[in-house]
C-alpha cells in the first residue's frame, strides 16, 4: 500500500554487496610492494565476505549485545566465564580462519605479516572490536620467539585457523587466543608501577597476586602479565587453566562500561596465588614485553587505517546518492573538498601502516634490521591514530543527520576511534618513546630519515619541510616532542605518496599538509584535483 505521506525519495541504500578490498586501489598497491601480492586472491574474497549484508549484520549485533559476565554460579562457586553473542563467535571465526591471529609467525612466506596487515585492514570495516583479541594473539606470539620451548607448545594453537571458544584446558583445544594483563590501577603507561606480586613456588613456575585494571578479550587462553617478582619487573605467561587441568586464580571482578568497542570484553581482573611461568629474565620484564608492545603498536596503526578507511568509503556512497539544492553532494564543490581530503589521509594511513607492516615482516625474516621499525612504530602510531577521531567525525558529518543514528554505524565508528590512540602508549608516552629511539638507537633515526631522503628532489615543498625538520631535529626536546613526531609522521606519508601514489594524490597531500595546511578536513588549498581522488579512493 502506497502512503502519500511516506514516500521515500532521496535517500541512498545501505552500501552492501560490495567488496571491500577491490577498490581500494591504495591498499592493492601497497600490499605489492610490500611484498604480497600472493595474498590478492584471499584478501578479494575478504573483501567480498566483509561488503555482504550477512557480515555487516553480525558487526551490528556483536556491538549491539555486547559480552555478559558470570562471576558465580548459582551455587556461590566462581564462574568467571564471559559469554557473547553468536555474532561475535561468527567474527572471531572469520578472523582466525583469515590467520588474523599469530598465523604469520608459522606461515614464513615473505609478506606474510604484510598480508595480514591488509586484511586486517579490511575486516575492521566490519567490526573492530573483535580484532583486539586478534592483535593481542599475534603479538603475544612476537614475545614468545624468545622462549622456545614455549613458542613451540603455543605457536600451533595461537597460529591455527581454527576457532575454538570452548573454556576448557588447551591441552583439549586446536585453537586458542592471547590477552595482555599490564595495566593496574596506580599505573598504565608506567607499567614499572606494578605492583602485582610474583613469588616463585619452587618448581619453576611462580605464584602472581595482585590486580589487573584493563584485561581486554579476557576468555582468552593465555596471558601475558607483568608482575614483580624478586628480580624485578618480570614477564609471565599466565594460563586460565593450570597444567593439572584444573583452572587457574583468575577471578573477573566486573566488565568495563566502555564508551565504544562494545563487542571486546574488557574487565578488571584480580589474582590470588595464580600459577604463571616467567618469560625471558627475571628482572627483565619491561624488556620482555617491548616485541609485544611492538606488533600492538603496528596493529594500532593498521586497525585506525582500516577505521578512516571505512568512514571514507559510507562518506563517499552517501555523498553519491545524496542530492541538495538540486545536485548530487559529490558534485557539490565543498563537499568534493571534505570527501577528497578524507581520501588523502585515508591513503596516507594505508601507505604508512602498510610499510610498517612490511618493515615487521622484514625484521621477522633476519632480513632488515630493527631500525627503521623500531622508531616508525611510535611515529606512525602517534599520526594516524591522533588523525582517526577527526576523520571519523567528518566522514559521520558528511552523512548529515542519519550519520548521528545509531543504525548509519557510524556512532559505533565515533566511538572506536579514539581509542588506538589511548591504549599501548597515549599520545605523549608515545612522543616520548620517539625521542627515546633517537637517543637510544641512533642508527633508528638513520633509517627513517633514510626513507625520507628517498623522495627528495621532485617536490619543492617536500624539500624544504625536510630541511627544516633535520634542523629542528639536531635539538629534540621534551616540550616540542609532539610537534617534532608530529612532523616526523607527515613527512614520513609524503615520502611514501610521493614515491608510490599517483602525482594528483602526492601533489595534493605535499601541499595540503606540508605547503598551505587548513585545520579542519576540506580545507585544502587550490589546484587540487578532487574529483580525481575521490575517484582513485572508490570508483564508480
Ligand atoms: C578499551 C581499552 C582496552 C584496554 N585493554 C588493555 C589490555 O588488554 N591490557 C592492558 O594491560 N591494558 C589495557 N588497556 C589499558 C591501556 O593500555 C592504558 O589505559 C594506557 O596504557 C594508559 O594508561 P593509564 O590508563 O594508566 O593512563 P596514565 O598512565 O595515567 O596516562 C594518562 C595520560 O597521561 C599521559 N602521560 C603519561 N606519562 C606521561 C609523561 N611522562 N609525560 C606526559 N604525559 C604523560 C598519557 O599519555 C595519558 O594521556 C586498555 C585500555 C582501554 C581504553
Amino acid at each position: 500500500m502506497q502512503y502519500p505521506t511516506h514516500e521515500v525519495i532521496n535517500q541512498p541504500t545501505a552500501l552492501e554487496g560490495h567488496n571491500a578490498f577491490t577498490f581500494d586501489a591504495a591498499l592493492s598497491e601497497a600490499l605489492a610492494r610490500e611484498g604480497a601480492t600472493w595474498a590478492a586472491d584471499s584478501l578479494e574474497e575478504l573483501g567480498e565476505l566483509a561488503g555482504s549484508p550477512e557480515a555487516i549484520e553480525w558487526g551490528r549485533l556483536a556491538n549491539g549485545n555486547p559480552p555478559i559476565l558470570h562471576t558465580h554460579d548459582r551455587f556461590g562457586h566462581r564462574l568467571d566465564r564471559i559469554d557473547f553473542h553468536p555474532a561475535y563467535h561468527q567474527l572471531m571465526e572469520v578472523a582466525v580462519g583469515a590467520g588474523l591471529n599469530a598465523a604469520p609467525w608459522a606461515d614464513g612466506r615473505p609478506g606474510s605479516h604484510v598480508a595480514r596487515a591488509a586484511k586486517f585492514i579490511v575486516w575492521t570495516s566490519v567490526e573492530p572490536g573483535h580484532l583486539c583479541p586478534m592483535s593481542m594473539t599475534y603479538a603475544v606470539m612476537a614475545t614468545l620467539q624468545e622462549e622456545p620451548g614455549l613458542a613451540a607448545e603455543w605457536l600451533p594453537r595461537l597460529a591455527s585457523a581454527e576457532y575454538d571458544p570452548s573454556f576448557t584446558p588447551v591441552t583439549r583445544k586446536r585453537g586458542a587466543t592471547a590477552g595482555m594483563a599490564l595495566t593496574e590501577k596506580q599505573g598504565g603507561s608506567d607499567v614499572r608501577a606494578n605492583t602485582t606480586v610474583a613469588v616463585p613456588d619452587g618448581e619453576g613456575a611462580y605464584l602472581l597476586t595482585g590486580h589487573k585494571w584493563f584485561v581486554s578479550g579476557t576468555m582468552a587462553d593465555v596471558f601475558l602479565a607483568l608482575g614483580q617478582a624478586p628480580g624485578g619487573p618480570t614477564c609471565f605467561l599466565l594460563p586460565r587453566w593450570k597444567p593439572d587441568g584444573s583452572k587457574n586464580n583468575f577471578f573477573i571482578q566486573q566488565l568495563k562500561d566502555k564508551m565504544g568497542d562494545k563487542a571486546n570484553a574488557t574487565s578488571e581482573v584480580e589474582l590470588n596465588d595464580t600459577w604463571a611461568l616467567p618469560v625471558g629474565e627475571e628482572g627483565r620484564g619491561v624488556r620482555t614485553i617491548i616485541e609485544m608492545v611492538d606488533r600492538t603498536r603496528l596493529d594500532c596503526s593498521v586497525g585506525s587505517a582500516g577505521l578512516m578507511r571505512h568512514g571514507l568509503t559510507q562518506a563517499t556512497h552517501y555523498a553519491r546518492h545524496r542530492s541538495a539544492f538540486g545536485k548530487v553532494l559529490d558534485d557539490q564543490a565543498l563537499m568534493l573538498r571534505v570527501l577528497a581530503d578524507l581520501a588523502l589521509e585515508s591513503e596516507a594511513a594505508t601507505s604508512s601502516a602498510l610499510r610498517l607492516a612490511g618493515a615487521y615482516d622484514r625484521v621477522a625474516r633476519g632480513a632488515e634490521p630493527m631500525g627503521y621499525a623500531r622508531i616508525a612504530t611510535p611515529v606512525t602510531k602517534y599520526w594516524i591514530c591522533k588523525r582517526n577521531a577527526g576523520h571519523s567525525a567528518e566522514a559521520l558529518e558528511c552523512i548529515g543527520g542519519s550519520g548521528y543514528i545509531e543504525d548509519s554505524g557510524m556512532p559505533r565508528l565515533f566511538r572506536q576511534s579514539p581509542l588506538n590512540g589511548v591504549w599501548e602508549g597515549s599520545g605523549n608516552v608515545i612522543c616520548l618513546d620517539v625521542l627515546r629511539a633517537m637517543r637510544k638507537e641512533p642508527d633508528s633515526l638513520e633509517a627513517f630519515l633514510g626513507e625520507l631522503d628517498a623522495a627528495a628532489g621532485d617536490n619543492e615543498t617536500y624539500d624544504a619541510a625536510l630541511k627544516e625538520l633535520k634542523q629542528a631535529l639536531t635539538t629534540p626536546t621534551e616540550e616540542g616532542a609532539r610537534r617534532l613526531v608530529e612532523r616526523m609522521a607527515v613527512l614520513l606519508q609524503a615520502s611514501l605518496l610521493l614515491r608510490h601514489s599517483p602525482a594528483f594524490v602526492s601533489d595534493a597531500f605535499v601541499a595540503a599538509r606540508l605547503g598551505d595546511p587548513g585545520v579542519a578536513y576540506g580545507a585544502l588549498p587550490g589546484g587540487v584535483d578532487c574529483a580525481a581522488i575521490v575517484e582513485r579512493a572508490m570508483p564508480e
